[in-house]
Parts: structure tokens; C-alpha cells; sequence
């Protein structure tokens, strides 16, 4: 181990990012940024479609150490997002730490360091490895017959194509998750016609988007008006309420965020065949819940459809129903969704003796508290598997797992020695983990979505808001294992 610790981060998103700041504050003056693409702020540089924007309240979606006094509206678009975090990335001289365009293809522990091969030629040693590589990161295309016959564009969300105008063209949208709504939301009415392919029904909370005059702007410029603006105790309140609502279908908050969506739907869709197709048969909170007013309006213009009847395939022309019928499109836009049980891969990953994290996760994803691998020493995540995922703040999830990797890497710095997390308490916390899971309403709720993993199993948190925080405040020394 070096005497002064090198920490390698393994991208430069909203994670990367934090944790570069973290580690820099903390006094780490080794630290590397691997970043495979071009730039800054992963999922907000990736995700650029029309509509994109956040549904956690602006002041909140930011790191609680550099607040924004200018954000435009209640709820930030994706450009103004990515503007945010390349702000930050340059104000702390990440710049000088980052290596872009530079892949990892390989991990491996080996004599005490972690070896890091890269698509360039060169490797790295690292004493720290801390992954921040993102959850909604590989894009899922759904294995439809004759996806590759369509003679029109075709595109996943992720990968919007800028170059194309859809003034004329006759759009197709497959998916009705966040994505697939915030998408017709903001191209209803902009296309010759757009077609909207739903599987299942999303429950819907309104959500009106309005903006910050300049006034509020000047007077967020000073801390305390602006902390006093964001009302933290309402906020965590509200989330506390939101989480317990996930493991009790029955508590009053499910029950009253049940009523609001149905309520919205009530009062929004009047034509009762539309209505029909658009209420969800599972329970409310069970997929991601959907916060939009503008959707039932797009839905209901006349440039737009609503088509529920299954696909059976894609032809060269367009979208082939169940029922037979074609629907003639250019475009078809895939909001299908991620591939969320990658983490760290496509990186090999080699632990102790050569164990491999693709063996570890053959099941699915685990790690203790979302955060450590058992045999894989020094190696830590931020969003990792199984942690809290929601509709809340992730900036502020990951600071407070950063929070609690610093408490590791504080032992490490002063011990010089490895951490490793123990197996047998990695197994258990898992198994109570997903015992608890069975109880949520991703569980019981009566649908499928991205939260289940391969095993069925809801991938995420199953306790309380302040549970986790508890958790996170400082870490159980009984769970690791120190080499020395
Ligand atoms: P998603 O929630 O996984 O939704 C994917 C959609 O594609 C679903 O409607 C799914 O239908 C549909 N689909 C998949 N395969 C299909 C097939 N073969 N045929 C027809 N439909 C198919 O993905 P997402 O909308 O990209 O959202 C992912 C996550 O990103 C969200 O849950 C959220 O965490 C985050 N996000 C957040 C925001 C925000 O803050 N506002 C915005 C966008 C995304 P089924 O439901 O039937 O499976």
C-alpha cells in the first residue's frame, strides 16, 4: 500500500463527482476520475430527449454543500442538470484528475493493490477503487421481432437523435415509465402524428412545473433564505412518509398518494374508453410513480394515440399489433428502460484469489449495504446494488454512502491496511434484505417493473428513509474484516 493513498473513481457523474470532491476535502491528493465518454454528468449527459426533466423539487436535486440560487423552475430541466454538475466539475479543478475517453475493462486485487486496465494501453495501481458508475446506464432494447427490419429511425431515449427534425413524421413512443411520459408530454402536438405503445398503466401524481421569478432568485442568493425556502423539515418529512407508504400499501401516506392519483385520472380523462386504458390494474406506488400534469392533456390531442393492444412486431414499415393492424410510422423512440443489474460491469472484475464479481452476481447483484463485496477489499460503491432508489433525491442518497466510505477510508489511511467486508454478514444482510423486500408494494402491489431483480426480488432498500440514514451515520466495525 502507498503511503499516500491513491483512490481511482470509476466515472464522473453526479457520484464521481462527489466523491472526488469528498476525497479531495478529506486530504487524498492521489485521486484519478476514470471516464469512458467525453464528458461530465452521466445520466444527465446521456439522457437529452425532448421533456426531460427532474421530479425531485430543484433546491433538493443538488449537493447539500453547493445549493443553487438559480435554478429556472420548481423542477430542473435535464440540460439545465448537466449544466449544474459540469459547474462543479470545474470550479473544483476536476478537469486535472479526469481521464476521459478511458474505459475500464479490468479490475483486479492483486498483492494488496487493485491493478486497472483500461481500453488505452497504459494500467493503473490503485490502493482505493470507489465505483460510481450509475444505475440507469445501459440502455434496454426490448427483443422484439424484427427490430432491425424497420427502414425508418429508430432510437432508445438515452440516444436521442438531435439531427432529426419530427415536425412531419409520424412517431411511434414504446414505454410508458418516467421516460416514455415526460417524452409524448413534450412531443404531443409537435409531430404529424405521434403514437404512444403502453404495456401497463402508470399511476399519476400532478405535478404543475412553475418558475422562479427574479425576484426569488436575488433572494435565494443569501443561504439562510434560501434553506428557509426548501423547508427541509417538510421535505424529509414527506420522503419519511414516501418511504413508509412503499412498505405499507395501507398507511395513510400510501392510502392518500393512492387517492391523488386516482383523483388526477378522475378528473383529467373524460372519455371513458381512454380512461379505461389508462388505469392501472396494480397498486399505486408498485412501478416508479409518474408525476406529470402534462401527460393526460398530450394524450388526449388529436396528433396523438393512445395504442394498448400488445406488439407483435416490427415490420420495415412500422409497428405490427397483436390484432394485426400496422401502424405506419418513421421514428420509433424506445423508452424501454435500462438494463439496471450492471453496476460495475461490464468490467471484469477480480477479487481475492482471483474470485470473480460476475461469479459473486451470478444470481443477482449484492453487496452489504449496497456499499462493500465481500473478497473485493477497498472496493466500494456509491448507488450500488439494493439501495435506496425512489422518488428522491439520489445526490443526496450517495452523499451520505460517501459519507460512510470516508469512515473506511479513514481507518484505512491511519491503519494501512485493506477492508474487507465479512461473507457471512453480507449473506445475512442480504437474506433480511430481501425478506423485508417481499413485503413492499414493488412486491405486493401486483406488477412488474426495474425494480425486481432476476430472482423477482425487489433491488432495493426496504426500509425506511431514516432507517437507511441511521444506518449510513457511522459504520458497524463488527461487519469488516481488517488486513493488515
Ligand atoms: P422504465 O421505467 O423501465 O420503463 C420502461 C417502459 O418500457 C415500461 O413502460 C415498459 O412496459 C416498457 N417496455 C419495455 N419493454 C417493452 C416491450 N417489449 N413492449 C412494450 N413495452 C415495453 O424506464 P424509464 O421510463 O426509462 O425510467 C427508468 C427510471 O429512470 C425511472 O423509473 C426513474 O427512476 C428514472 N427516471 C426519472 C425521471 C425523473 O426524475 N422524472 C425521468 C426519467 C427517468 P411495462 O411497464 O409493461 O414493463
Amino acid at each position: 500500500m502507498s503511503k499516500d493513498l491513491r483512490v481511482a473513481i470509476i466515472g464522473a457523474g453526479m457520484a464521481g463527482i462527489l466523491a472526488a470532491i469528498k476525497l479531495k476535502e478529506f486530504g487524498i491528493k492521489n485521486i484519478s476520475i476514470f471516464e469512458k465518454a467525453n464528458g461530465v454528468g452521466g445520466t444527465w449527459r446521456d439522457n437529452s430527449y425532448p421533456g426531460l426533466h427532474c421530479d425531485v423539487p430543484s433546491h433538493h436535486y443538488t449537493y447539500s454543500f453547493e445549493r443553487n440560487p438559480n435554478w429556472s423552475n420548481f423542477y430542473s430541466s435535464g440540460p439545465e442538470i448537466r449544466e449544474y454538475f459540469e459547474g462543479i466539475f470545474v470550479k473544483n479543478k476536476l478537469e486535472q484528475i479526469c481521464l476521459f475517453n478511458t474505459e475500464i475493462t479490468s479490475l483486479s486485487f492483486k498483492e494488496g493493490l487493485w491493478e486497472i486496465t483500461t481500453n488505452k494501453a497504459k494500467t493503473y495501481e490503485a490502493d482505493i477503487v470507489i465505483g460510481a458508475t450509475g444505475v440507469l446506464h445501459h440502455p434496454y432494447l426490448p427483443d422484439l421481432e424484427g427490430i432491425n427490419n424497420f427502414d425508418g429511425y429508430k432510437f432508445h431515449s438515452a440516444k436521442w437523435d438531435h439531427g432529426l427534425s419530427l415536425k412531419e413524421k409520424k412517431v411511434g413512443v414504446i414505454g410508458s415509465g418516467s421516460t416514455g411520459i415526460q417524452i409524448v408530454s413534450a412531443l404531443s402536438g409537435q409531430c404529424r402524428h405521434l403514437y404512444h405503445f403502453q404495456r401497463t398503466a402508470q399511476w399519476m401524481m400532478p405535478l404543475e412545473n412553475g418558475s422562479f421569478s427574479d425576484e426569488e432568485k436575488l433572494l435565494f442568493q443569501d443561504p439562510k433564505n434560501l434553506s428557509e425556502a426548501m423547508n427541509f423539515e417538510e421535505y424529509f418529512d414527506a420522503v419519511e412518509i414516501y418511504s413508509q407508504a412503499l412498505l405499507d400499501k395501507d398507511s395513510i401516506g400510501a392510502n392518500e398518494i393512492a387517492f391523488a392519483c386516482k383523483e388526477n385520472l378522475e378528473k383529467n380523462i373524460h372519455d371513458e374508453v381512454l380512461k379505461k386504458k389508462l388505469t392501472p390494474d396494480h397498486t399505486p406506488l408498485c412501478k416508479r410513480l409518474i408525476w406529470s400534469s402534462d401527460y393526460y392533456p398530450a394524450i388526449q390531442k388529436p396528433e396523438c394515440t393512445l395504442i394498448t393492444k400488445p406488439i407483435k412486431k416490427i415490420t420495415n414499415e412500422g409497428i405490427e399489433l397483436l390484432d394485426s393492424n400496422l401502424i405506419d410510422l418513421d421514428v420509433i423512440v424506445f423508452a424501454t428502460g435500462f438494463k439496471v443489474d450492471q453496476f460495475l460491469r461490464p468490467i471484469k472484475t477480480f477479487g481475492i484469489d482471483g474470485i470473480s464479481l460476475d461469479d459473486y452476481w451470478k444470481e443477482y447483484p449484492k453487496a452489504y449495504l449496497s456499499i462493500a463485496i465481500p473478497k473485493f477489499p477497498n472496493l466500494f460503491l456509491l448507488n450500488g446494488p439494493n439501495g435506496p432508489v425512489g422518488n428522491f433525491s439520489l445526490i443526496d442518497i450517495a452523499e451520505h454512502q460517501m459519507n460512510y466510505i470516508l469512515d473506511l477510508i479513514k481507518i484505512i489511511r491511519k491503519r494501512q491496511c485493506h477492508i474487507d467486508v465479512k461473507t457471512d454478514i453480507t449473506e445475512s444482510y442480504e437474506r433480511d434484505r430481501a425478506a423485508a423486500a417481499k413485503k413492499t408494494v414493488w412486491y405486493t402491489g401486483g406488477c412488474t417493473s426495474w425494480y425486481l431483480n432476476a430472482a423477482g426480488i425487489p433491488a432495493s432498500w426496504p426500509w425506511t428513509y431514516k432507517d437507511f440514514k441511521k444506518e449510513m451515520s457511522k459504520p458497524d466495525l463488527e461487519a469488516f474484516e481488517l488486513i493488515e
